[in-house]
């Protein structure tokens, strides 16, 4: 059964999963790294963008930090901390306004209780129980000769993985609507002019299609599952 598990056909649902997201990992990359060669005519640095964009929307009360590593820019919520990485805080490219701009976009969903990022702040914990012990539980599963026993801890894995799916589905509208305020702003607070920001929407889409490949993988993923295990609670 384990050998079956792992060459059935419907593995190739995780290859195709696993190539969608490699290719826009490398979408995501050339995008930026080719932008990140454009230097904005205001001359803000991603730093400097992201603290003009926050007070232009009445926020004073979140800080912009440098953080270490590559694409690692993210907003916490819990600290009110906009963390930007070492190629977009001092950066002036239109890339790295972009970055810096759409992490502004989700300090300001905060702000206003944009309710999809509510929902999925209170799903985190769910999700990350249920990466850690999907898959540990369907191995338990399998190991099970007593169906019942097996049928249970399958379906309960399988329950888990479904949570981090809606993780992945709910994290969607949340991207997208923080480049959406992200490219709104840029323009009308005056930080890009009109050629610069065609150049950050396409870094700011190469980045937003990073999450639909993810989610795309998770939901193929689910199907398989759903392939290997959904007519075993008939048989018994
Ligand atoms: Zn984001």
């Amino acid at each position: 059964m384990f050998y079956g598990f792992y060459w059935d056909p419907t593995y190739y649902l995780v290859i195709i999963g696993s190539v969608i997201c490699l290719l826009a990992s490398l979408k995501v990359r050339s995008t930026y790294a080719k932008y990140s060669h454009v230097r904005s005519m205001s001359g803000m640095t991603g730093r400097a963008a992201a603290e003009a964009l926050l007070r232009s929307q009445g926020i004073y009360d979140v800080t912009v930090e440098r953080v270490a590593g590559n694409l690692t820019d993210h907003y916490d919520p819990r600290s009110k901390v906009l963390r930007l990485s070492e190629s977009v805080y001092g950066s002036d490219s239109v890339a790295a306004i972009g970055v810096a701009a759409h992490e502004c976009g989700h300090a300001i969903q905060h702000a206003q209780n944009y309710m999809p990022l509510t929902i999925r702040g209170a799903l985190v914990p769910v999700a990350n129980l249920g990466s850690t012990l999907c898959w540990p539980l369907i191995l338990i599963g399998l190991l099970f000769f007593n169906s019942q026993s097996s049928n249970l801890f399958i379906q309960l894995g399988i329950i888990l993985f479904s949570a981090v799916v809606l993780f992945q589905l709910i994290t969607l509208p949340v991207e997208l609507n923080a480049s959406g305020r992200a490219m709104k702003l840029l323009g009308s607070e005056g930080i890009l002019y009109e050629d610069e920001l065609k150049h950050t929407r396409k870094v700011l889409t190469a980045a937003a299609l990073t999450y639909v490949a993810s989610a795309a993988a998770s939901i193929l993923q689910l199907l398989r599952l759903f392939l290997l295990f959904g007519g075993r609670g008939r048989d018994d």
